[in-house]
């Protein structure tokens, strides 16, 4: 079997269509599985994405230089066929499928196999390769059902608000934030954003993606109006200053590393959501046997001991080194 995807300094790259799929240097044709940082750098000539990504892509890279398809099109380049299917990691994610002559291929970006009704619902794709990530690749990771996760946070919310608290979610930018507000349970209060995250929340609507109302915290923002609300910031924003300024918070955080860290306080915050936007590790395991992959490629995260469990279940797996992190900092 050829080489259809390689491994260059720049990215995984098909020499054929002289393609790059998320690579991390500067490239004249780059194709993006999703527009958090580790995967969408700015620099290359040219863009393709999901119509979903489009505006996530141009905004955060500050170009124009982006074109979309829509999910499960084909197009062709020198030959070889490329489309785009739904990853269910955040909003406008994909893998990205690579056939020629017979020989198919998945690039997985960032994936996660549970439907949270908002990142679109992650497609088994049966294929001969497949690189995955391993970013929760360890037995110890497995998620609660969204909606248990969803409704502690909007009780942690409610008993707050009853307590006379400001609620403080922390969460990236892209992804988190917005599939915590389409979760948030809004008959309980007002939803109030910062500036970065209400960015890219306007980004989003912009493409024609419904997300419930929120509102801008400004230096005009008062203590009144913040009463009994929850905020959707970075953890840097809640200082003393703020205590003073508009009453007590109460600080969480919504990640997956909560599922080893919550026991401890953690970041200064006050309590842990275990919820993330990757796969858990049977959620690893079940989409990887979905493929029916012969050969294996295990990227950023745990790559080393999930790559040797898959070898030990009788998988052709090795681990692929590239430039993306994880959760921890990919925005
Ligand atoms: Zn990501
Ligand atoms: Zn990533």
């Amino acid at each position: 079997m050829s080489n259809l995807l390689i491994y260059t300094k720049k990215g995984i790259y098909c020499e054929i269509a002289d393609v790059y799929i998320d690579p991390w240097k500067k490239v004249s044709k780059a194709f993006i599985t999703h527009g958090h940082s580790d995967h969408a750098r700015p620099g290359s000539s040219q863009y393709i994405c999901v119509n979903e990504s489009k505006n996530i892509i141009k905004y955060r890279l500050k170009t124009q230089n982006v074109s979309s398809i829509a999910y499960g099109e084909e197009i062709y380049v020198n030959g070889v066929k490329f489309s785009f299917h739904p990853a269910g990691h955040i909003i406008g994610s994909a893998q990205i499928r690579v056939e020629y002559k017979d020989e198919i291929w998945v690039v997985s970006g960032d994936y996660k196999t549970e439907n949270d009704q908002f990142s679109g619902n992650f497609e088994s794709i049966p294929c001969h390769t497949f690189i995955t990530e391993s970013t929760f690749g360890l037995p110890i990771f497995n998620w609660k059902p969204q909606d248990k996760v969803l409704s502690e946070i909007n009780n942690w919310w409610s008993t707050n608000k009853s307590n006379d608290k400001i609620s403080c979610l922390t969460a990236y930018s892209l992804g988190k934030a917005q599939r915590l507000i389409s979760g948030l349970d809004s008959s309980i209060g007002k939803i109030f954003t910062h500036s970065t995250i209400e960015n890219t929340n306007k980004v989003i609507r912009d493409s024609g993606i419904f997300l419930q109302k929120t509102e801008l915290l400004t230096p005009e923002t008062t203590k009144k109006a913040l009463k009994g609300s929850i905020l959707l910031a970075s953890s840097s924003l809640i200082d003393s200053e703020w205590q003073k300024k508009y009453g007590e918070t109460e600080i969480a955080t919504a990640s997956g590393w909560m599922n080893v860290k919550k026991t401890s306080r953690w970041g200064g915050v006050d309590t842990g959501f275990v919820l993330s936007d990757h796969a858990d590790w049977s959620g690893l395991l079940e989409a990887i046997k979905a493929t029916k992959a012969e050969k294996i490629y295990v990227t950023h995260g745990y790559s080393d001991s999930f790559s040797r469990y898959l070898r030990s279940i009788g998988y052709d797996a090795e681990i692929l080194e590239t430039e993306y992190s994880g959760e921890n900092i990919e925005d």
